[in-house]
């Protein structure tokens, strides 16, 4: 029994912490002298040439940093950043939005500099030394093989049965669906090749896609009732982050299998952001999800239409 409340009020801790907003160390009031320009001053930075004062000799960890420099990272809180994107998420995207940026690390830095590790990872940096992106498009490639020498000549076998193709007129109508059925494939081909390049952009751009839907949904929850869209898009960013921190770990690991239900911890940063309750936040969710996959697959039918009448139209 006494265990069970000693474990209740970590938890409550642990919410209490979850909550409360970074809190930046007092200033100093020791008067320093800097070691690079020799200004004596109050405070933390010199304000001549703004060295820290808690520059003193070279220790290991200031090498670590300095060298962690070189890809801009190891200043602005990104250990910090990191853990409160794992801990506290949607609380310290709260504390980012109402205005204390130099407490963390940049949301749109942290997403390409993930992204990059990400793809290390997937590439053989693991403790398998595998190739996740080799192992998963070889198939793929084959089919696409097969498909791509499909030509306007061989389209008609794709077409049912029933089209009698002595007939000229059926022919001429086989030869319009076969070249509507190759442009519609070489248009999402190319779609395809483009995500391919810029894979991270296209990634940011389905944030912001995915964005919209969530706005219709989360706009005036309790926590900020006039939120923003370009907030919560700059709050997705920091959800992927999120996920791309944790499935950089599993693939890592190399436990792969688990990746899906990375993307349902979403939930949690919006949760907590929000201010509505699981439920709450669940069902809006959702619906906005499902909003999102109609629009898509809407997108695509257009596409797919707008093909078939210049086909018809232009020849
Ligand atoms: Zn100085």
């Amino acid at each position: 029994m006494k265990k069970k409340i000693h474990l209740k009020e970590k938890i409550r801790r642990f919410h209490e912490w979850q909550q409360k907003p970074y809190v930046v160390a007092p200033l100093s009031e020791q008067e320093h002298e800097c070691a690079t320009c020799g200004t004596h001053y109050t405070g933390n930075f010199c304000p001549r040439c703004g060295q820290s004062q808690r520059i003193g000799r070279y220790s290991f960890k200031m090498a670590l940093l300095n060298f962690l420099d070189v890809w801009g990272l190891g200043n602005r809180g990104m250990f910090r950043t990191i853990r409160d994107l794992l801990l506290r998420p949607g609380y310290m995207i709260r504390d980012y939005l109402s205005g204390m940026q130099m407490a963390y690390f940049p949301p749109f830095k942290l997403f390409f500099l993930l992204a990059a590790l990400s793809i290390l990872v997937t590439n053989g940096i693991n403790i398998k030394g595998k190739n996740f992106n080799k192992e998963e498009n070889e198939p793929e490639v084959q089919m696409e093989k097969t498909v791509d020498s499909a030509t306007p000549e061989t389209i008609p076998q794709y077409q049912d049965g029933e089209t009698d193709l002595t007939n000229p007129e059926d022919i001429e109508v086989a030869e319009m669906e076969g070249k509507a059925f190759l442009n519609i494939r070489s248009i999402f081909d190319s779609f395809g090749r483009l995500v391919d390049r810029f894979p991270n952009l296209f990634s940011l751009l389905m944030l912001m896609f995915d964005s919209v839907f969530l706005y219709l949904f989360f706009r005036h929850c309790p926590h900020s009732p006039d939120l923003r869209f370009s907030e919560l898009f700059v709050a997705m960013v920091y959800i992927a982050d999120m996920y791309l921190i944790l499935s950089t770990v599993l693939n890592f690991f190399c436990i792969r299998e688990l990746s899906f239900f990375l993307l349902l911890l979403a939930i949690i940063p919006l949760k907590q952001l929000s201010g509505y309750s699981w439920w709450g936040t669940i069902w809006r969710a959702l619906l906005a999800h499902l909003l999102l996959f109609v629009a898509t697959l809407l997108i695509i039918a257009m596409v797919a239409v707008g093909v078939i009448l210049c086909v018809q139209w232009f020849g």
